[in-house]
């Protein structure tokens, strides 16, 4: 089925597609980007098993570990980890005859695996909703419009007429995701194609609220009280601007036993704060900050990261990394912040 609003940047692509996946078995490896998210796990489990039911053999590749409250999504277990098993991915991929690469439009994003992805004669594939996309493919479902990679997976399942290889698993896979993605709703999900895919997926009779509970209740004590720590003592609003920042130390997250995931949705809270359009939080790594931006309106945090901080994202969600250290990486994001005053001053929407 096709959807008119789903821009189709190589259309014989499709018709390449869909040849391959009709010719059963064949490897295909679906690659997610670095600290992969639900909507990319979500997105990448759900096309996987998906196409082991029309007799695949499939492979999900992962730079590196994530969250606890993503390892219940079904295949999670399954997913092959480059910081572990290096040598079999990249094997892997080289014998793929498809690949797809999905939440992800940028080499930078899965960097360990470029020089094998570039090289690969595999039929290449990338669906993706976000801006200025980067990645040489044979086929491309593109659409920043849309809420999140798996709302655009289930669209290429019906494009390529392969609904009836779906599941609750992989109806599971696609709702966390979407779910995921919008902030359970609350974000890019004004339009109704969102819904009416939901609504697809819950005739596969999945759990909604259960999936909501894996996701969001999932945390351990420590991380709530890191949270705490975060919102009572390192909070900041800057003043003169409507901006809130968080930082945290290396120190500081060890304090409270630090766990992959733990400050996920963190940068989230300074921006309900009454008044405050553009939220900042600055992680400290091993070796570089780690930089999360979120913003309402239309100050594009994705412009901004990819200005200053070598990053990028959505037009209100988006990351980057800066090697200044700590504290001089928090007086740059100060010193770009005049350049936004008009934006950050404008009428809230
Ligand atoms: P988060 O702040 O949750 O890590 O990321 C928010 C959004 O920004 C996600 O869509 C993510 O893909 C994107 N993003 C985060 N960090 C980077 C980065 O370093 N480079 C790019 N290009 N995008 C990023
Ligand atoms: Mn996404």
């Amino acid at each position: 089925m096709m959807n008119g609003r789903i821009k189709i940047l190589t259309r014989d692509g499709l018709a390449g597609a869909v040849k391959l996946l009709l010719e059963p078995p064949r490897e295909i490896a679906l690659i997610v980007h670095v600290n992969p998210d639900g909507d990319a796990l979500g997105s990448a489990l759900g096309l996987s098993r998906m196409l082991e039911n029309l007799g695949h053999h499939c492979l999900v590749i992962s730079p590196g570990d994530f969250p606890d409250f993503l390892k219940w999504i079904p295949g999670a277990s399954e997913v092959c980890r480059l910081d572990q098993e290096k040598d079999r991915a990249v094997e892997y991929l080289v014998n793929a005859s498809l690949i797809f690469v999905v939440d992800c439009n940028e080499l930078a994003r899965i960097s360990a695996l470029n020089d094998a992805f570039i090289s690969s004669g595999a039929y290449k594939i990338m669906i993706d909703h976000h801006p200025e996309p980067a990645l040489q493919v044979d086929y491309s479902l593109s659409d920043t419009s849309v809420s999140s990679t798996a709302e655009l997976v289930f669209r290429f399942i019906e494009m390529t007429g392969l609904r009836e290889c779906m599941d609750k698993e992989v109806a599971t896979c696609l709702f966390t995701g979407i779910m995921t993605d919008t902030g359970c709703f609350s974000f890019n999900s004004s339009k109704r194609e969102t819904y009416e895919a939901v609504a697809s997926l819950l005739e596969y009779g999945f759990d909604k609220d259960a999936i909501y509970y894996r996701v969001y209740d999932n945390f351990t004590f420590q991380r709530m009280r890191l949270l705490g720590f975060c919102l009572n003592e390192k909070m900041e609003v800057v003043p003169g601007y409507r901006v809130a920042l968080i930082s945290l130390t290396r120190e500081e997250l060890a304090r409270y036993d630090f766990q992959v995931g733990d400050t996920e949705g963190f940068v989230n809270y300074p921006l309900s704060i009454k008044g405050i359009r553009l939220s900042a939080l600055f992680i400290e790594k091993e070796d570089h900050i780690k930089i999360s931006l979120r913003s309402k309106g239309d100050i594009s945090v994705n412009e901004l990261s990819r200005k200053y901080f070598n990053g990028g994202g959505h037009a209100n969600a988006s990351g980057g990394e800066s090697r200044d250290g700590m504290e001089e990486t928090i007086r740059r994001f100060k010193s770009i912040l005049p350049a936004y005053r008009d934006q950050l001053s404008a009428n809230e929407k």
